[in-house]
């Protein structure tokens, strides 16, 4: 059976990744968290004085992109890809609220979107790959066989994505979560360059009332069907 590309694109915290992990297992496909390698771009900033909340230097940023080299490594145990920033395990870093907040206004640069867009298509070349993000279907691999544009509403993906961070130990409140995810919603769908916007050809999906199991398994069928028609 040939391989094919999944796209999955859709706003903050509609629970993009982790379905996408289940379906990449599921086909033995390689799953890619593209919002990791923006989160990355994003901890390099914020690390070397780049960004903060009244200052942001994106000549020094683009400057300094060479410098920046970013890379995944399969952790057997998790059973997916972590991400590396120059050679630091930073997958736990990457998932505060602090780089949350800035790493809209780090994906608006052109330059940041260029370099990662180059890496994310390199490992796409040869297909059976499962890539999420805001720009996959439509920038990253506009003939992928199946497309999916995943929507909640704004309170709904703020309340998962605030019980996470509280699991995870972070001091933080709904409300903060709430205006974060609102926020990137407005600056990635505004954004000039590739903003968030679903492709012509994909299949929205709304996951407002929809357990993850439901969501999985409609994806599957979706999944199913695309690759019988590519027989
Ligand atoms: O998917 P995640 O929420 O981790 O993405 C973080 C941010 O990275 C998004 O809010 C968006 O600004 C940016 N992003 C992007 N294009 C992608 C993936 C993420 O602009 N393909």
């Amino acid at each position: 059976m040939n391989n094919i590309t999944i796209a999955i694109d859709g706003y903050s915290s509609t629970g993009k990744s982790t379905v996408a992990k289940q379906i990449a297992k599921h086909l033995g496909y390689v799953y890619v968290d593209s919002g990791a390698m923006y989160r990355a771009v994003t901890l390099y900033a914020i690390k070397n004085g780049l960004i903060s909340e009244d200052d942001f230097n994106k000549e020094a940023l683009v400057y300094q992109l060479d410098q920046i080299e970013l890379s995944f490594q399969f952790n057997d145990q998790l059973g997916f890809a972590e991400m590396y920033l120059n050679g630091l395990n930073v997958e736990k870093e990457i998932r505060t609220l602090k780089v949350s907040s800035f790493v809209s206004k780090i994906a608006e640069v052109s330059k940041v979107r260029q370099k990662l867009v180059g890496i994310q298509k390199k490992i796409g070349q040869d297909k059976g790959v499962v890539m999420d993000g805001r720009d996959i279907g439509t920038v990253v691999f506009p003939d992928a066989e199946l497309k999916i544009f995943m929507t909640a509403s704004a309170e709904k993906r703020a309340e998962r994505r605030y019980q996470e961070l509280k699991e995870r130990g972070d001091a933080i409140t709904y409300e903060a979560v709430l205006q974060n995810v609102t926020e990137r919603d407005y600056i990635d769908t505004h954004r000039e360059d590739s903003p968030l916007v679903k492709a012509e050809d994909a299949i929205e999906i709304d996951n407002s009332d929809l357990t993850l199991n439901e969501q999985y398994t409609k994806i599957l069928e979706l999944v199913k069907m695309t690759l019988e028609g590519c027989e």
